[in-house]
């Protein structure tokens, strides 16, 4: 008898931060601000592989979708609905929520919001924030999504990490406050310790099998859905090369890019996948009822 090679019960949530390369906050003490209208973009070319992707694999994801992208690509925003994706917010201007007042964060995520309402004429109900930075020290962050009618976030990396994280916080998903769900990005509880498991750097850098299998090992003895994330610049080896960046930046940046949209089609076969608002809304609101 032929052996199972899929877990097709759980289902898991694909998910893609939409945002060019030069806007990556590893990237921030290199590129101005000012210089982003300059760079050339491949966040269109990339977008246009992914959906291609997904259409064939017959996977729904959601988008968190930079306001900043949106803005130039409004294209790109129908694509995603039309599609059945889920539109969701990475907020406008990619600025760390940890570098930025109460106030800067509410105009940042409002107007996004705003914006990716009015081009796709769908409610907003999901945020990211760049780099995973929601933890100890803004959690006041949580009453602002919540006040801008954001449902849930994925914002916390329960991991020890150079530039985020928040180790010691719950694992799967929890109310964080009154209506507001957080959904942390997937990681792999062994030796007392968590270990990212759900796409980034990581995914490029560990072998594929070991990803599957920690993703399986979440879904098996956690019995919980992952979260995988990923970036149109991480599938794309012709972008641009960042000259002058620090070693360690650049090997994060750049380590297996010419694997990884191989690496991510093999991903969408081994498991089943959906949007993050089926996943965790619609449980919650069976939960509820
Ligand atoms: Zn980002």
């Amino acid at each position: 008898m032929l052996m199972p090679t899929r877990t097709p019960v759980i289902r898991n949530a694909m998910t893609i931060d939409v945002e060019d390369y030069f806007q990556v906050s590893a990237f921030a003490p290199y590129i101005a601000r000012d210089d982003w209208d300059r760079r050339e973009c491949r966040v269109e070319h990339n977008m246009a592989r992914i959906l291609a992707l997904l259409e064939e694999r017959q996977v729904k994801a959601t988008f968190f979708t930079l306001g900043w992208i949106a803005e130039r690509y409004p294209q790109l925003v129908r694509q995603i609905v039309e599609q059945g994706h889920e539109l969701a917010s990475h907020g406008y201007g990619h600025q760390r929520a940890s570098e930025l007042s109460r106030e800067a964060f509410a105009d940042d995520i409002g107007r996004a919001k705003q914006l990716l309402e009015d081009l796709s004429g769908q409610a907003v109900l999901g945020y990211r924030a760049p780099s995973f930075s929601i933890g100890e020290g803004n959690l006041w962050a949580f009453d602002v999504l919540r006040e801008a009618g954001y449902r849930y976030s994925s914002s916390v990396y329960p991991i020890a990490h150079d530039h985020y994280g928040m180790p010691d916080s719950p694992r799967f998903a929890y109310p964080v406050r009154e209506g507001l769900l957080e959904v942390p990005v997937t990681t792999l509880r062994a030796f007392n310790r968590n270990f990212p498991s759900s796409g980034g750097g990581y995914f490029r850098l560990l072998p594929y099998a070991l990803s599957r299998w920690m993703i399986r090992q979440v879904n098996a003895v956690d019995q919980q859905s992952a979260v995988f994330y990923f970036h149109p610049w991480e599938i794309d080896s012709e972008q641009p090369r960042i000259p002058g960046i620090d070693g360690k930046t650049r090997f994060r940046h750049y380590v297996n890019i010419p694997r990884t949209h191989g690496r991510i089609a093999q991903l969408l076969s081994d498991f089943a996948w959906g949007r993050m608002d089926e996943i965790f809304l619609g449980a919650q609101a069976r939960a509820r009822a």
